[in-house]
């Protein structure tokens, strides 16, 4: 029973509304516990005068596992090339800029402070190698979001009218057998749409096959979520990636929603007008208002950065429509059975660049714009606006006004003349930071434990030494503890753990399973039984880590 004393640190603790006050937080067994009524001996102390402590930061969309990540890192051999990574005595070698190795992406988050990834891309038809490249990914807590809504099962469920209630056992069904804890849409049956030719499916178009729309799809999964008391929303990369107007479409998804709870993810590639001399103009005005008046929604920005990266996305519709622009001048489109299809395109984001300035000013206006941080999430769509690695320096443009219109009268004049970044003088405050990067992402995926500091929670703390350069400041925590582990000191790994995986396993009618058999022996290159993942098998994918299931509330 070892109590751990962090003595002395500023404590930014949203969830428990503290907002840097000096506190003393103690740690017993992996979880942080109430202070010791009486004096009771610690067997470790450190001394946090001066430094800034907060839970571990939560990164809820983050492209770390899957097909099209391993595509990306196969496809990219100059990825690995200008970035190696040598072993040290704890670690392992690995290499990898956009699209890092297991290994590599787990010791860097942690260096960042972050103690917990989620996936937002489990192909269920692929969540058995999704799961077990999660499972070799140090330190983080992992959970995936699994895919549907290009899915032929559902969308025959949907074409021959099925009720709500066996759309629900389907959508629990898939939850418990691929071990996610979310589910996710891309593209509402576009991915779908695709293989029957189609080249483009706004939000009340109907697939040229099946007869349903993406607004059909939305509506049913968001509220089979609803109704099973999933915590996490219907996670929602919308129709029209990256074209031009698009915002009409986003203001559409919100309506579509109909009131329930529903996250719209990096958000910026969704907010773009026609206007001006190259029909190419920020939406994000509109977009953070109807953000701002519906309160069911949630968002992610997907921020881009400059410089290469690669893009890897489930919307096979999109990345064909993009591969002319790949650099380096390659890219892969593939179809994954029944269940959906991928796209990998490289890419570079040049600042010089009119559409690439302007999309980098659009994501900072949402930040902006946005007023409620418990409703607006820092990622950069990893690797597909950039790598995790630039969080620091985001974080430095959120909360620095002065830093961030130097960096504006860097960029494509014309886009910078476009933009009303220059005139928005909002600074995120450290309490606002800690409520993005922890609180806020764990009260929306219903994980109680995580992201805060009060007694109960498990101990994933981050702190920092305090700094005037925020990005300096981020980029390196003094220390890192993951479930009461130190972990990082200094920016540098010190002991290697492996990590939970959080799920959720709502109750469904088995009797799904019936048309389920019958559909993977006719349609599937695998059984049914053999599809589904075992709790054993998650254990042996994630070195004998933790599985935590997270109850689901039911709605009445
Ligand atoms: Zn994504």
């Amino acid at each position: 029973m070892m109590l751990t004393k962090l003595k002395g640190g500023k404590v930014y603790d949203p969830a428990n509304q503290v907002n840097g006050e000096v506190r003393d937080l103690y740690v017993r067994d992996g979880r942080i516990v109430a202070a010791p009524v009486h004096d009771e001996r610690t067997h470790c102390e450190y001394d946090l005068t001066g430094h800034i402590v907060m839970a571990g930061a939560i990164d809820l969309h983050t492209h770390i596992g899957g097909g099209k990540v391993n595509i990306a890192r196969a496809m990219l051999p100059e990825d690995h090339r200008r970035d190696i990574v040598a072993r040290t005595s704890l670690t392992r070698s690995g290499c990898g800029h956009a699209a890092p190795a297991t290994l590599t992406t787990g010791y860097r988050y942690a260096e960042m402070g972050y103690t917990a990834c989620f996936e937002p891309a489990v192909l269920p038809m692929n969540a058995r190698q999704a799961h077990m490249e999660m499972g070799d990914t140090p330190i983080v807590d992992k959970g995936g979001y699994a895919l549907l809504g290009s899915d032929d099962f559902l969308l025959r469920m949907m074409a021959a009218k099925s009720d709500q209630k066996a759309i629900n056992d389907y959508v629990a069904w898939t939850l418990n057998s691929s071990h996610c804890i979310g589910i996710k849409v891309v593209n509402p049956g576009g991915i779908s749409a695709f293989k029957f030719n189609q080249r483009a499916m706004d939000l009340d178009e109907d697939h040229s096959y099946y007869q349903v729309t993406p607004r059909q799809i939305l509506t049913v999964l968001a509220r089979a979520l609803s109704d099973l008391g999933v915590p996490h929303p219907l996670h929602v990369h919308g129709c029209n990636l990256g074209v031009p107007g698009n915002v009409a479409t986003t203001l559409e998804t919100v309506k579509a929603a109909e009131g329930l709870p529903m996250h719209l993810t990096h958000i910026q590639f969704h907010s773009y007008g026609t206007e001006g001399d190259r029909k190419f103009s920020s939406g994000a005005a509109r977009v953070a208002e109807a953000i701002n008046q519906n309160k069911n929604i949630s968002t992610d920005v997907g921020q881009i950065m400059f410089g290469q990266t690669v893009t890897a996305s489930g919307d096979s519709m999109t990345q064909f429509r993009n591969a002319p622009f790949g650099r380096p001048k390659k890219w892969v489109v593939m179809d994954i059975e029944c269940d959906a299809g991928c796209g990998v395109v490289p890419f570079r984001y040049r600042d010089t660049n009119f559409v690439n300035a302007l999309q980098w000013a659009i994501g900072l206006e949402i930040f902006l714009m946005v007023s409620d941080p418990w409703r607006i999430f820092i990622t950069t769509d990893h690797p597909n606006g950039a790598p995790f690695m630039s969080y620091p320096h985001l974080i430095k443009l959120l909360m620095d006004k002065t830093y961030r219109n130097s960096m504006l009268d860097t960029i494509n004049p014309d886009a910078a003349a476009e933009s009303t970044l220059a005139s928005l003088t909002r600074e995120y405050s450290l309490y606002e930071i800690a409520i993005m990067t922890r609180a806020a992402p764990a009260k929306i995926l219903g994980l109680t434990d995580r992201g805060h500091l009060g007694p109960g929670a498990g101990a994933d703390i981050t702190v920092y030494s305090d700094d005037a350069d925020k990005q300096k400041m981020f980029a390196q925590p003094r220390y890192v503890f993951k479930d009461g582990e130190l972990v990082v000191q200094n920016g540098k790994i010190t002991k290697v753990s492996w990590g939970n995986t959080h799920v959720v396993k709502p109750e469904y009618d088995k009797s799904i399973e019936q048309p389920l058999k019958t559909y993977f022996e006719r349609y599937q290159t695998m059984r049914m039984d053999n599809f589904k993942i075992s709790d054993d098998e998650m254990q042996e994918f994630g070195h004998a880590n933790k599985l935590l299931s997270h109850p689901c509330r039911k709605q009445t």
